[in-house]
């Protein structure tokens, strides 16, 4: 029987609700038990594929193609168990789902609503794909109070009376404020918040407090009075020096016993967590470092990155080095001079062009490219920025318009938009002008070795591999023979033979493109063998200049 933990936050938005889920579920995890997380996003979108990483941060693509939240990646780092379209909600695709079956007639000349059709759907979300798992932590995106999450404490009030008595907990994320004027922490906004969640029908049973300064007992008794809860139901959660400090830290506050109290489990094993003493060893003692820049478009704001930042850092992890990102914005490039671009890319150890989306900034990266292969910088690029590495090719090739029909109308379509592609549901078509929403190659495809080839070895000698995509254009197939006179060679073909997936340079120290988003799949623990392999190669690359 599995059992359920709803985590809902309040006072402020931003206090981390995604990491604590996470580090919750790596320790339950780290006692022996199977845990899967949930996202429910009260917002509109259907899904959060078309929404700007400025907005929203980055799009997070499941193995089984789903565009969704951020939050899904901490999950998954955290846990090593890849999530599913099964494992994030929004209200959006909840109201369309339901209004799909009213204009069908399913509902059979009932009047349809929020209550309960809305809280139906909702709840037969959180129950459903599931197997032998202990825990289903369920996340609600937003602040209690928000309209948009009302549906969704709702769901969750009915659920936990229609479950078993022990069978769910309600943790609470709150803010512990520090009053400087004063010189003091306020619990108030914390009781009021819980007032709030009280009036839904939802009393929780343990209160995480983030804070930035330590929580004196008086304070924590004073909460867990107002509050109905236990004192030692009230976590404090101060603010963590890395991400990767926070599931031992959670540990060290009592996070995991009191949830495993909650459900009054008092003989757990105790949990194995050697691996988060590593990850945290390395990432605190460091032998070295390197920095990378990364010539983007969504540079201002980091979590539009936050997978390929990770990725970074778990390179880093693998080969005990601090990692300093250097973000750039690709379109200053295209007003400076080269001498300028010169001065800022030459203080890199690496160069990495990261996936994106429309043409600003483009010949940026395409400069980028080109200063990291002739000056023998280590290069990565990553889905946009392999279709770059292979648009500078071309021009070096001599084909001085190559360019991607992304960026409108073009002579030499060295990137064009795919047209037709084998996916497991059989063979899927696209046409120029369709719907953007839901129409991209998305989620895990394999992709075919050449045995030889560097990227191969780094994945050990493999010659499969299985990767997460997100894209809508690919590389023409009709240019690989001129791209590979000039010394790109296509070392990484969809089983198909079809669709290029990776391009390398034997002749460089390090240069390598990739039509899937390998930062997807790096974890802290089992860091990619491609961000591995940059991280050593820039690493080299430093002990040169
Ligand atoms: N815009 C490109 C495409 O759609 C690259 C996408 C990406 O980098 N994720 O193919």
């Amino acid at each position: 029987m599995a059992r359920y933990i709803f985590i809902t936050g309040g006072v402020v938005s931003s206090l981390g609700k995604g990491l604590m889920a996470a580090s919750l579920a790596a320790l339950l995890q780290a006692r022996g038990y199977k845990v899967r997380i949930r996202k429910f996003d009260p917002y509109l979108n259907v899904d959060p594929g078309t929404m700007s990483p400025y907005q929203h941060g980055e799009v997070y693509v499941t193995d089984d193609g789903a565009e969704t939240d951020l939050d899904l990646g901490h999950y998954e780092r955290f846990t090593g168990v890849s999530a599913r379209q099964s494992d994030n909600i929004t209200s959006g695709r909840v109201y369309r789902d339901i209004i799909a079956k009213e204009r069908r007639g399913d509902y059979l000349g009932a009047t349809v609503q929020v209550i309960p059709h809305v809280t139906d759907a909702i709840k037969e979300f959180a129950l459903a794909d599931q197997s032998d798992h202990d825990f289903i932590l369920c996340e609600i995106g937003g602040t209690v109070g928000d309209i948009e999450s009302l549906p969704f404490m709702e769901a969750i009030r009915q659920l936990r009376n229609e479950l078993e008595p022990m069978q769910t907990l309600s943790v609470h994320v709150t803010l512990v404020p520090y009053i400087a004027a004063a010189g003091e922490l306020k619990t108030k906004p914390t009781q009021h918040s819980v007032r709030e969640l009280a009036s839904l029908g939802i009393k929780p049973d343990v209160l995480l407090c983030r804070a930035e300064h330590p929580i004196p007992d008086s304070e924590r008794r004073k909460i867990a009075n107002f509050c109905n809860v236990r004192h030692e139901a009230v976590i404090p959660a101060l603010d963590a020096p890395s991400i990767y400090s926070v599931p031992l830290q959670y540990h060290r506050e009592g996070l995991d016993a009191e949830v495993l109290r909650g459900f009054g489990i008092t003989d757990a094993p105790e949990p194995e967590l050697s691996g988060w003493a590593d990850v945290t060893d390395r990432y605190f003692n460091p032998e070295g470092e390197v920095t990378i820049g990364v010539v983007g478009k969504y540079v201002g704001l980091p979590d539009a990155y936050k997978s390929l930042n990770e990725a970074l850092v778990h390179g880093g992890l693998a080969n005990r080095v601090k990692v300093n990102i250097k973000w750039i914005d690709a379109e200053i490039f295209e007003e400076k001079d080269e001498s300028e671009i010169v001065s800022a890319l030459e203080p890199m150890h690496g160069i990495l062009v990261p996936g994106g989306f429309g043409e600003r900034g483009s010949e940026g990266k395409i400069s980028s490219v080109r200063f990291a292969r002739q000056r023998n910088v280590p290069f990565f690029g990553i889905c946009l920025g392999m279709q770059m590495a292979c648009v500078e090719g071309a021009r070096e090739a001599g084909f001085n318009d190559a360019s991607s029909t992304e960026f409108g109308k073009t002579h030499e379509p060295v990137v064009g938009i795919i047209s037709e592609w084998m996916s497991e549901e059989g063979i899927q078509q696209r046409v120029e002008g369709g719907d953007l929403g839901g129409t991209m190659r998305l989620g895990a495809y394999e992709a075919k070795l050449t045995t030889d080839s560097n990227t191969s070895q780094m994945y050990g000698g493999a010659d499969t591999i299985s990767e997460r995509h997100r894209h809508r254009y690919e590389v023409n197939a009709a240019y690989i023979e001129p791209l590979e006179r000039q010394g790109l060679v296509f070392a990484g073909m969809s089983p198909d033979g079809l669709l290029p997936e990776i391009v390398e340079r034997p002749d460089h120290p390090w240069f390598v493109g990739v039509q899937f988003h390998p930062e997807l799949k790096s974890r802290p623990f089992d860091p990619h063998p491609l961000f591995a392999g940059f991280i050593a190669a820039a690493l080299e690359q430093s002990r040169l200049v």
